[in-house]
């Protein structure tokens, strides 16, 4: 058995695994970035190391540092997580050649799953549909025009490098093939370094199901139950779920038994997911992740199995200790992903800063794997998962019923996060009677009454709406019972009787970081809404503007955000170039 184990990665992952090495007696190692000095999977390991840097191509991508803290920690294997290095083949081979473990399948299988389209060709091999589409890149745009004749329109163009949800673009008609081919291939090269995109038909109503596999190194392979990860915003996962309902469980077992020809078919080793779309009682190869997903807790709430555990112990040479016929999955898990990000209006905008307060849920069947506590920051450097809250009931309604109970103990102050959305999600019909699909949250989930973030417990402002009102957070007492109120007053009558409050309640143009992206002051100060870095301007000194206009670009939280002018005229004042790095009410431009 592995006797200590560097977990190259930070955050819910790093603290996941971290607790699962302590139960089997492994020493644990962390790393971190500049900015993670005093993180919570630092102070969870038995020892850490500095990387450097704050970036994560500075940090946690740094190969150099990671094998360097590798070598002084004496650790004798390595667990990648999920995201970063996780499926980096090079890395692992890397590791390999350290005369380390890698807590992992081979570096072989990865590269065969690591692209869209490889990925397509050895489901194909193995005997697995994929989504229709095409296994070659597409380089002429007649080619999209003569697919989409044949398949319907929209057509989808995917980066075959893409992942996270990005690399995907969708053309309606002909007319629009040749500039999405191109804008596809630039934003591929950017994003993932590789240009490669390919076509797939795109489905109109789709359910995205997955199934969970584990295989050892002695040629065992089992599946362990299907997720469903159909609510999504921006193709990313927000809510999942194990069984998917109203699943048959012939389409379950054929789901599964594919998922495991696909494992062997590329030699896999260790824990891996395959992910499907489900449409109209039929199911497509979507992709191979090679690695622990995010939302692999329901897994091991309905199975009763610890993957990580599984993941050390196959890797340590372990044969896997139980047959498919062994697996069992009992009751019903939904896991709730809390994300710093503002869900106000639908719009999921990053939401970085410190959590003043974080209170965890408990009680019967609540699970919380998070990877900050109160006073921790989330940086807009990474990710901003904040942890994943999973419960477990004997049924689908009841672990929903447990899960807004739990969401309704937890609190997280200081920053927004999507707490609201997934209570809006589960409370809602649509999903109650299974009937959304992966465009639901977008498309059809009504987030127009979620306020907007609450930065400071006893102030808030802006309702998401549009509106010139705030937010104010009172309790009352009323024939002896306390009563927590949340009113939403015009601005003007907030003003005229705020009194001495003003002291403690900021108004809302001294509270920028409420605005949302696409804002800008009325004063024609246009600011930014969040921390992050100008990707590009659109505007220069002298231009005139109409309101909504779009000024610059702010990345932050791996999200590209419009900023727009919220009044129309002259421009006066450039303050930032691309590359800038600005901070919450900072002022990119005057118009005047
Ligand atoms: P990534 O690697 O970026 O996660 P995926 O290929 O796994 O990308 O797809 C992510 C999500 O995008 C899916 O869950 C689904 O919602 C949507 N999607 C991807 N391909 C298609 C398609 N051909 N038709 C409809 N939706 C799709």
């Amino acid at each position: 058995m592995l006797g200590k184990i560097l977990i190259a990665n930070r955050g819910e992952i790093a603290v996941r695994v971290i607790r699962t090495c302590r139960e089997m007696g492994i020493a644990t190692v962390a790393v971190y970035s500049d900015l993670d000095r005093d993180a919570l999977h630092v102070r969870a390991a038995d020892e850490a190391y500095a990387i450097g840097g704050e970036a994560a191509a500075e940090s946690y991508l740094n190969t150099g540092a990671v094998l360097d803290a590798l070598e002084r920690s004496g650790a004798d294997a390595v667990h990648p997580g999920y995201g970063f290095f996780s499926e980096n083949a090079d890395f692992a081979r890397r590791i390999g050649e350290a005369g380390v473990t890698f807590i992992g399948p081979s570096p072989e299988a990865m590269e065969q799953m690591g692209d869209k389209i490889s990925a397509r060709l050895a489901a194909d091999r193995a005997g697995v549909v994929g989504v229709p589409g095409r296994t070659e890149p597409v380089t002429d745009p007649a080619e999209i025009a003569a697919f989409g004749d044949e398949y319907g329109w929209p057509v989808a163009i995917k980066a075959a490098f893409g992942g996270g949800g990005r690399g995907m673009k969708l053309v309606a008609t002909p007319e629009e093939a040749a500039a999405s081919m191109e804008s596809a291939q630039r934003e591929a090269q950017a994003y993932f370094g590789r240009p490669e995109v390919y076509l797939e038909k795109y489905l109109a109503w789709p359910r995205h199901i997955e199934m969970q596999v584990i295989a050892d190194t002695h040629g065992n392979a089992v599946w362990l139950g299907e997720r469903d990860c159909s609510c999504q915003r921006r193709h990313q996962k927000l809510i999942e779920e194990s069984p998917a309902p109203g699943l048959p469980g012939a389409v379950r077992t054929a789901m599964g038994e594919a998922a495991v020809k696909v494992a062997l078919a590329c030699g896999y080793v260790n824990a891996g997911t395959i992910e499907f779309l489900y449409q109209d009682g039929e199911f497509f190869f979507l992709e191979m992740n090679t690695r622990l997903q995010v939302e692999h807790p329901v897994t091991e709430l309905v199975t009763g199995l610890d993957l990580v555990e599984w993941q050390i112990r196959i890797a340590s040479g372990e044969p896997l200790g139980f047959r498919q016929e062994d697996v069992r999955c009992d009751g019903h898990a939904i896991e709730c992903r809390i994300n710093a990000e503002d869900p106000a209006g639908g719009r999921f905008l990053p939401s970085p800063g410190k959590i003043s307060r974080l209170v965890p849920p408990g009680g019967p069947g609540v699970r919380l794997d998070a990877g900050y506590a109160s006073g921790d920051t989330v940086s807009q450097f990474y990710d901003n998962l904040v942890g994943k809250l999973v419960v477990w009931a004997g049924d689908r309604d009841a672990a929903r019923r447990r899960m807004l109970r739990a969401l309704g103990e937890m609190e997280v102050a200081g920053i927004a996060t999507t707490i609201p959305a997934d209570r809006a999600i589960l409370e809602h019909e649509d999903f109650i009677e299974g009937r959304h699909s992966t465009r639901w949250v977008e498309e059809k989930l009504d987030l127009s009454a979620i306020a907007g973030p609450q930065p400071q417990p006893e102030v808030d402002g802006d309702a998401g709406t549009g509106e010139d009102r705030s937010l104010r957070e009172v309790t009352a007492e009323v024939d002896g019972r306390r009563y927590a109120l949340r009113l939403w007053v015009p601005n003007a009558d907030a003003d005229a009787d705020a009194g001495p409050r003003t002291t403690q309640r900021p108004r809302r143009r001294d509270n920028p970081g409420r605005k949302v992206a696409g804002s800008g002051a009325s004063s024609g100060h246009v600011t930014v809404p969040m921390q992050g870095t100008i990707v590009k301007v659109m505007i220069a000194k002298g231009d005139t503007v109409t309101a909504g206009q779009a000024i610059c670009v702010l990345e932050a939280m791996k999200m590209e955000n419009t900023i727009a002018a919220d009044v129309a005229g002259t421009v006066t004042d450039v303050r930032v170039t691309a590359g800038d790095a600005v901070g919450p009410g900072d002022v990119v431009a005057v118009i005047e």
